[in-house]
């Protein structure tokens, strides 16, 4: 069995961005689709961007036993359907860090989580303060949410400094090519 590439990284990092500009260059590979119980974005497809669930529905494909992994995220549920990784080859799963470390502990060895970082907290916490759009309490909540998040990165297998796309992209390549 082929390696399965699960991609993780911290809320604002442009891990999307990294992730789209791969799948151009590589295509190849193809970007499993989840399931989520989050209202639909403007511009958002059923079946392209998620399979949008009610909360009964999520929840009875969960006692179905039919999720390799799933997560709550900001108040609601996201979850990978098994069959979209029995399914094919060269997959890539873009979840949280709680469904990839489900997926590791399930799959081990033929699983490579990849984790995208930003260039540094202060960083981060510099742009918070600079939008001037927060107030103290938010920022230091989502702050505290990214130390926490960089903490679980320490398990994964790699990780990615988002400091320019396009060495972010051409890390991630790397990092595939190396493990296939
Ligand atoms: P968004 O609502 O912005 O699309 O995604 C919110 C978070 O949910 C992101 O961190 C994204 O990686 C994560 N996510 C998306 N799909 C899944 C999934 O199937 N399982 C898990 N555990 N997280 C997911």
């Amino acid at each position: 069995m082929k390696k399965l590439f699960v991609i993780s990284g911290s809320s604002g990092v442009g891990k999307g961005t990294v992730i789209k500009g791969f799948l151009e260059r590589n295509p190849r590979f193809s970007l499993s689709v989840s399931c989520t119980t989050r209202p639909k974005r403007p511009g958002e497809a059923d079946g392209v961007n998620y399979f949008f669930l009610s909360r009964d529905e999520f929840e009875t494909a969960v006692n179905n036993g039919e999720f390799l992994e799933w997560a709550e995220f900001a108040g609601n549920l996201y979850g990978t359907r098994r069959q979209n990784i029995e399914s094919g080859e060269n997959i890539i799963l873009e979840i949280d860090t709680q469904g990839a470390l489900q997926v590791k502990s399930k799959m081990g060895a033929n699983v490579c989580l990849i984790f995208i970082c930003p260039p540094s907290v202060e960083d981060l916490e510099s742009r918070l303060r600079g939008r001037g759009t927060e107030d103290e309490e938010t920022i230091q909540k989502r702050l505290d949410f990214v130390k926490n998040e960089l903490e679980l990165a320490k398990q994964f297998d790699y990780q990615i400094v988002n400091d320019s796309i396009e060495n972010a992209i051409a890390q991630l390549k790397k990092i595939v090519e190396g493990e296939q």
